[in-house]
């Protein structure tokens, strides 16, 4: 098997009480982990198989090998985006200067962010990404979808499937993400800005 779940750089109750450790225990360990199942099976003997995720999000037609890749690369960077103990509350360096310089400061775009997430319609996820001359967008992407199918690099991912949320906030989609926000790993956030 050629795809394996990524480390969860924290312990599964690490995020309490923003997310449960009931949350983790369901999101990463089944929901992942049927992304990554599924991987395997469908690029099996296929022109697909073996090729990097990222890869397979940029070139494969649509359909199932396309999904379940996407999914596995949206959580991937999803779990390793947060952290228990934040040393910075908000972004610095190179990212806060792209951000200032893109949506006029953190405040904004945090606020676009948060909209984005909070109004798609069905399953999805909301990113922030940078384009190849690194002008950071914020887009909604439905389903398994990820910005670097347009060749953006993906930063920051707000998951809403209600897998992500439903078993802590059931429908209050906008109060968990609003508390997300408290556990950003921002250095980690911000090495994925080349
Ligand atoms: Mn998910």
């Amino acid at each position: 098997m050629m795809y394996v779940m990524p480390k969860l750089p924290y312990a599964i109750n690490a995020l309490e009480p923003i997310i449960s450790r009931r949350t983790i225990t369901f999101h990463y360990g089944k929901h992942l982990q049927t992304y990554v199942d599924n991987l395997n099976k469908l690029t099996l003997g296929t022109e697909f198989e073996g090729l990097p995720v990222t890869d397979i999000v940029r070139n494969a037609p649509e359909g199932g090998i396309l999904n379940n890749a996407g999914q596995v690369l949206n959580h991937t960077l999803y779990f390793q985006q947060f952290t228990f103990q934040p040393i910075q509350k908000q972004p610095a360096g190179k990212l806060e200067e792209a951000i200032a310089r893109d949506f006029g400061d953190f405040t904004q775009m945090k606020q676009k962010l948060t909209q984005a997430a909070n109004s798609l319609f069905g399953s999805g996820w909301a990113w922030l990404s940078a384009d190849p001359d690194g002008k950071l967008h914020i887009s909604q992407e439905i389903n398994g979808n990820n910005p670097l199918r347009k060749g953006n690099t993906p930063l920051l991912g707000i998951d809403v499937w209600e897998h992500a949320y439903y078993l802590d906030y059931q429908n209050k989609r906008m109060s968990h993400i609003q508390l997300l926000w408290e556990i950003i790993d921002w250095p980690a956030i911000e090495s994925r800005l080349m």
